[in-house]
């Protein structure tokens, strides 16, 4: 939620286009235009681009995955990376209202009536003062006139995922999450970043513990190997 010393210092800040660094809008038309949308052909279930459309691709074949379907609007490359770092760690609320327009371009709205995000670790949440992943929930929920409900909890001190190599990711996030209360049947799951897809698949099992059968996952960027 916006606080008044957040609101005061994107009025105090100079602003300038999060990946190419000209001044001006958070985004700049070019560098909007440049970020790779991921439209072609995926993978029915992970949402990883393919050559041609498959029910499961490589990535995710053999495996147990909670959720029914992932999808995002654009590629974890450099660009979109230093625009989510900036999102995340300037703390630009403008860059969530982007990040949930360009969502909106790319994914279809989804079949599920409720919104739920994925909530950051109670100790970061304090020092950046928000959760990305709520904001763009939030900013989705308004686009698609879906209700947004707060139904997971992390548990603190789980260490961040960045760098570690995909098993570990699994490991780390194993049992991090609890839903707070039953959840409903059909539910959309926002976060900000699928990379290996452990911590959307970690709160997607604790929603479905919780009573969910299908989980369908929007993020804003996604990591393509
Ligand atoms: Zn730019
Ligand atoms: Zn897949």
């Amino acid at each position: 939620m916006r606080n008044p010393a957040a609101a005061l210092l994107d009025l105090i800040l100079p602003s300038f286009c999060s990946v190419c660094r000209a001044p001006g809008d958070a985004l700049c038309e070019a560098c909007r235009g440049r970020l790779a949308r991921i439209e072609g052909p995926a993978c029915d279930r992970c949402g990883a681009p393919t050559a041609w459309p498959v029910e499961r691709c490589r990535e995710c074949a053999g495996r147990r995955i909670p959720f029914a379907t992932a999808r995002a609007a654009v590629v974890y490359d450099d660009a979109a990376r230093s625009l989510v770092a900036d999102w995340k760690d300037r703390g630009l609320r403008s860059l969530a209202g982007l990040a949930a327009e360009l969502v909106s371009e790319v994914v279809a709205r989804p079949g599920a009536y409720t919104i739920v995000f994925v909530p950051s670790d109670p100790v970061r949440r304090l020092t950046r003062g928000y959760n990305p992943a709520e904001r763009l929930a939030v900013t989705l929920g308004e686009r698609w006139q879906l209700p947004v409900v707060p139904l997971l909890a992390r548990s603190a001190g789980v260490g961040p995922q960045r760098g570690l190599p995909l098993a570990e990711r699994r490991r780390n996030v194993r049992g991090v999450f609890q839903a707070t209360r039953a959840a409903p049947k059909e539910l959309v799951l926002v976060d900000d970043v699928y990379t290996s897809g452990a911590t959307v698949s970690a709160a997607a099992s604790a929603l479905r513990k919780a009573g969910a059968r299908r989980v369908e996952v929007v993020t804003f960027a996604r990591a393509v190997r």
